[in-house]
């Protein structure tokens, strides 16, 4: 018990030193705004409000190398999920498939889809707002982005700013009711 304390204890120093950080820096905010942004545009546009930004350096030095938003409905493509959309671009600009040096920042847990694209695209660091019990891939319903059999695995951080991505689904999904409630009635009389 007292070895196994003692092990604990080493790695959460090894941890340290490695610079491993497990909570949202200050730019890690400053990127969520933005996709937070990116989430209400899609929700304007009639896609579910979700919102990503693949950005790399930090403080003064980050730089944005690609934003997206969800483009399910407009591209009637079930891939047009933001962080598919966000990766590809960021890839593209930098003319490589590794992201190693990049974070993503999403509005919501992503699902198993990206959750793949996360892990194929190497991706450094993964931070998202709010959790998804019926579709979260990284931390509700799998943990994909950090099964050991895999061969890169990342340490998501979640729940950054979720009551504010929360809100915007709720208000969207309660708009959507609405709207359909209505037609159903038009339909009718
Ligand atoms: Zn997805």
């Amino acid at each position: 018990m007292m070895r196994l304390r003692r092990h604990r204890a080493l790695r959460l120093a090894l941890r340290a030193r490695n610079g491993e950080r497990r909570t949202a820096t200050v730019t890690d905010r400053r990127m969520m705004r933005t996709a937070l942004r990116l989430a209400q545009k899609a929700a304007d546009e009639g896609e579910v409000p979700v919102g990503a930004v693949v950005y790399r350096g930090d403080g003064d030095d980050a730089e944005i190398l690609a934003e997206a938003h969800n483009t399910r409905e407009a591209r009637r493509d079930p891939a047009g999920h933001a962080e598919i959309t966000v990766i590809a671009a960021a890839a593209k600009r930098i003319g490589d498939w590794r992201l190693t040096e990049c974070t993503l920042v999403v509005t919501l847990e992503p699902c198993i889809m990206c959750a793949g694209a996360i892990v194929n695209a190497r991706l450094g660091r993964l931070v998202y707002g709010a959790h998804d019990p019926k579709a979260g891939a990284v931390a509700s319903l799998y943990r994909l982005c950090e099964d050991q059999r895999l061969n890169h695995r990342i340490t998501p951080i979640g729940g950054l700013m979720a009551r504010h991505a929360s809100a915007q689904l709720k208000a969207f999904f309660r708009e959507r009711r609405r709207v359909r409630k209505q037609e159903r009635q038009a339909e009718r009389s």
